[in-house]
């Protein structure tokens, strides 16, 4: 439902992608792990069209999204089609990125009456069971500020699935939190997987890469340097890189 081939992104001088190509099939839950600056953010911001790439080709369930010109089968998309497509997939991210003047109902309620037009009256019972789902249901009417890290970053997921993607993205959805409240994150993040919801998560929670995710891909210095099973990448890994990597986190 993914398909990322060759893509290269330079900032200035600092090549931050440098070829990377990913598969993600629909119903997956792929772990990215790696270092500090090994492009894991740029790489799923280009996944949703947040940053521009310079080479390489994306599709999503099947319909070509960007396409960078140098590349064979690149051409024109249309900003409406990117639109579209990036509507299929959803992001969470290390800061909530809530919007403080809305409740928390409004937030989740908000881009469904934009973009879908949807009928208030309609999406307010969708917006309720999702945030039955998250466990915050008796929090509709209140204000982020008033969230505990981890109430909010539920809220935010809350949000991604409001808009109804086929794709989830995660930026290491529980970095910004005391480690206490990371385990109800995960614990959603968990549930939304036994849905076979396709998910594709940068963390540095190696438990939780271990045991939920069917892949697990080591990215360094804007590559993807190894990749496989959890099972095998934890216990085995091939590449001295990825035991480096591993040595320091475990
Ligand atoms: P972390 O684990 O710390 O989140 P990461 O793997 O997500 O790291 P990226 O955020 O993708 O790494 O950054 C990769 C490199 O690109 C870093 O060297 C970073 O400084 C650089 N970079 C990222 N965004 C920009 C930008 N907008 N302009 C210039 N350089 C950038
Ligand atoms: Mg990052």
């Amino acid at each position: 439902i993914i398909e990322a081939y060759n893509i290269h992104k330079q900032f200035q001088k600092l090549e931050v992608l440098k070829g990377v190509s990913l598969t993600v099939e629909q119903g997956e839950v792929v772990a990215i792990i790696g270092p500090s600056g090994s492009g894991k953010s740029t790489f799923l911001r280009c996944l949703n069209h947040l940053e521009t790439i310079d080479r390489g080709t994306i599709k999503i369930a099947g319909e070509t999204m960007v396409a960078a010109e140098r590349d064979g089968d690149g051409g024109y998309v249309s900003e409406a089609a990117i639109r579209r497509i990036c509507g299929k997939m959803g992001m969470v991210f290390q800061q909530f990125n809530l919007f403080p003047h809305l409740t928390v109902l409004e937030n989740l309620i908000e881009a469904p009456l934009l973009v879908q037009q949807a009928r208030r009256e309609a999406i307010i019972p969708e917006a309720e069971l999702l945030l039955r789902k998250v466990g915050l249901v008796e929090k509709r009417d209140s204000y982020p500020s008033r969230l505990s890290g981890g109430q909010k970053q539920r809220v935010a997921i809350a949000r991604a699935l409001a808009m109804k993607p086929e794709i989830m993205l995660f930026d290491e959805p529980t970095s910004a939190l005391d480690p206490e409240l990371t385990g109800e994150v995960l614990k959603a993040m968990r549930q939304l997987a036994e849905e076979h919801m396709t998910m594709l998560v940068v963390t540095h929670e190696m438990g939780f890469a271990r045991e939920v995710a069917n892949r697990v891909i080591f990215m360094d210095n804007g590559e993807i340097v190894e990749e496989g099973l959890p099972e095998k990448i934890f216990t085995a890994p091939s590449h001295p890189r990825t035991q480096a990597f591993l040595e320091r986190m475990l």
